[in-house]
């Protein structure tokens, strides 16, 4: 069992209590008293801390932590020795002494001795960088388990690229429940779910966002009700969103609401693969050389689309026509043998969203006049499609020679935004990020050239209305939001990831809810 941890962390009583009840009341598994934080502590003040902790029930451990790893007010060695002696005596099921305190001869020898009288108190000895990672990871592990071999060893760095974690998961899937190993940062947060997959002792959450005692720690309500840790175990498989940035994405509230809605053993994490396509690479290489991992499906976006496209041509992997004629991959399946395969979902999403608003079919696209704002990656995707179903195009772009470009290719025609006076199509389509969150009063064309009898279809989805949707409802126009495309695309990419459908309403539902809809 891999324990949700909530680290207390109060500077004095009253603030440990407090945060206790909200541990465990929002489901934490084992309670970290982090001793080092509360002011001028002393042995009253740790037996009383105890006694909070030990009336929940839970498993608690005691911390007192050393300054040069991470500690706070500076306590001197000989009150962290004590204070680590006199827990083990209160019956703290587990304290947490660093390695390198450890094996100095005035600090371990006493340690080991109060443990030798009272078994039930469990040891972790753990070692921090909040830099980097370390250089051998294995080798801390070893050494730890050499000096005391029923410890829990524990390690925690920063990791400074996604690509850092892997070491920590080598370690977890070697020593499993002996080990603890976090990445701290945004690049380290899938450590603290993947963990569970790998029966690691403990992961860390927090009472709030923000409220964490080490960087990239998640909170507990998203532990439970994003991640849903408690359905993880060893049979899960692994999905994700590879992006930069990937903070602000969806993609996470939407897939496991789908896994959830149809009781599918898998999780859906934030991947944020910083980098171009050296990092993208190794990446994909980290993760197609560890199938033990369980990952079995990404979504890809900014930056990295084009990556996503190369990397599966390098390998001589298959790529769904559509993709390579798009000039980009939005979702990777990794199926038998780690073979993977490449497609582009926003192709489908784009005309579904459309032919569901306009209430026809994708043939009677056919012939429609279409005014198609933008010539970047999303544009391209919306071209090939309406190329393909016979649709007249005319693409109008701020770089005049981009929009020669992707017009050349699909056989279209293609105009400077300075034209858009001689706009007359019966659909328009948005497909720059003009209008998008902060910009909400902008609009790339004016009110006065939409009509009654056009479509006009906004890629952009933050806001859901945009300003050119509310000027096109105005003149009495058909529209089409973004969330729209987008709902429609993850329904395309979650049927290649589970091989079955998820209620279009599922995914509705989650997309307004993750846009505060
Ligand atoms: P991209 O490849 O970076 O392309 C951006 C496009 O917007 C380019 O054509 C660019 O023109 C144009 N542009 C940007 N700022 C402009 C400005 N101030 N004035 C005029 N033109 C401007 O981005 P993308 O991946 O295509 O994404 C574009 C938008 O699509 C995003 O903002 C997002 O809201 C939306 N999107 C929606 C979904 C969905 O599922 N609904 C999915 C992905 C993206 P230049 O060529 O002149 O630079």
């Amino acid at each position: 069992m891999t324990h949700l941890t909530i680290p207390i962390c109060g500077k004095d009583l009253n603030t440990c209590r407090e945060q206790i009840s909200s541990a465990v009341n929002a489901g934490a598994e084992m309670l970290e008293l982090r001793t080092d934080y509360i002011q001028s502590l002393d042995s009253g003040k740790l037996q009383e801390l105890i006694a909070a902790g030990k009336k929940t029930g839970l498993p608690i451990i005691v911390t007192c932590r050393d300054a040069s790893q991470g500690g706070q007010n500076n306590l001197p060695a000989p009150l962290r020795k004590q204070m680590l002696i006199e827990a083990v005596k209160n019956g703290a099921d587990l304290i947490d002494c660093e390695f390198a305190n450890f094996i100095k001869e005035d600090f371990g020898e006493d340690i080991k001795k109060v443990l030798e009288e009272n078994k039930k108190t469990k040891l972790i000895l753990s070692e921090h960088n909040f830099k980097e990672p370390f250089d051998d990871l294995a080798e801390i592990y070893e050494e730890m388990y050499s000096v005391y071999p029923d410890a829990i060893a524990k390690t925690a760095y920063q990791a400074n690229h996604i690509n850092d974690c892997f070491a920590a998961f080598d370690v977890m899937r070697e020593y499993g429940e002996k080990a603890i190993a976090i990445c701290m940062g945004q690049a380290g947060i899938i450590s603290r779910i993947i963990t569970k997959k790998l029966g690691g002792f403990l992961t860390f959450a927090s009472i709030g966002d923000n409220q964490g005692t080490a960087p990239g720690q998640v909170s507990i309500d998203k532990m439970n009700n994003l991640y849903r840790f408690d359905t993880i175990n060893k049979g899960t498989e692994l999905f994700g969103v590879i992006a930069d940035p990937v903070g602000h994405s969806i993609s996470p509230a939407v897939h496991n609401a789908c896994f959830a809605a149809k009781k599918i053993n898998a999780v859906y994490l934030p991947l944020f693969v910083s980098g171009g396509k050296s990092e993208f690479d190794n990446f994909l290489n980290n993760i197609t050389s560890r199938p033990w991992l369980g990952f079995k499906g990404f979504s890809v976006t900014i930056p990295h689309k084009v990556n996503a496209l190369e990397y599966a041509q390098e390998k001589g992997e298959q790529i769904d026509p559509v993709a390579v004629r798009i000039g980009a991959v939005n979702t990777l399946v990794i199926g038998i043998n780690e073979r993977i395969n490449g497609c582009n979902t926003d192709y489908a999403g784009a005309l579904d969203a459309l032919t569901g608003a306009m209430g026809i079919s994708r043939k009677q696209l056919k012939g429609k006049t279409v005014g198609c704002f933008g010539a970047g990656g999303v544009a391209r995707a919306i071209v090939a499609g309406l190329a393909d179903v016979g649709a007249k195009i005319t693409i109008y772009n701020r770089t005049v020679e981009k929009a020669q470009g992707l017009a050349h290719e699909f056989e279209c025609h293609f105009a400077s935004i300075d034209e858009i006076q001689n706009l007359n199509a019966d659909i328009i389509i948005n497909c720059t990020s003009i209008g998008m969150h902060p910009n909400v009063n902008e609009s790339p064309i004016s009110a006065e050239h939409l009509k009654s009898t056009q479509t006009v279809f906004d890629t952009v989805y933050n806001p859901f209305e945009t300003q050119l949707l509310q000027d096109a409802k105005k003149a009495g126009a058909k529209i089409v939001n973004g969330a729209e495309m987008f709902i429609y695309q993850a329904a395309e990419q979650f049927k290649l990831f589970a091989q079955t459908d998820c209620p279009t309403d599922v995914i509705r539902k989650a997309v307004l809810k993750a846009l505060n809809l």
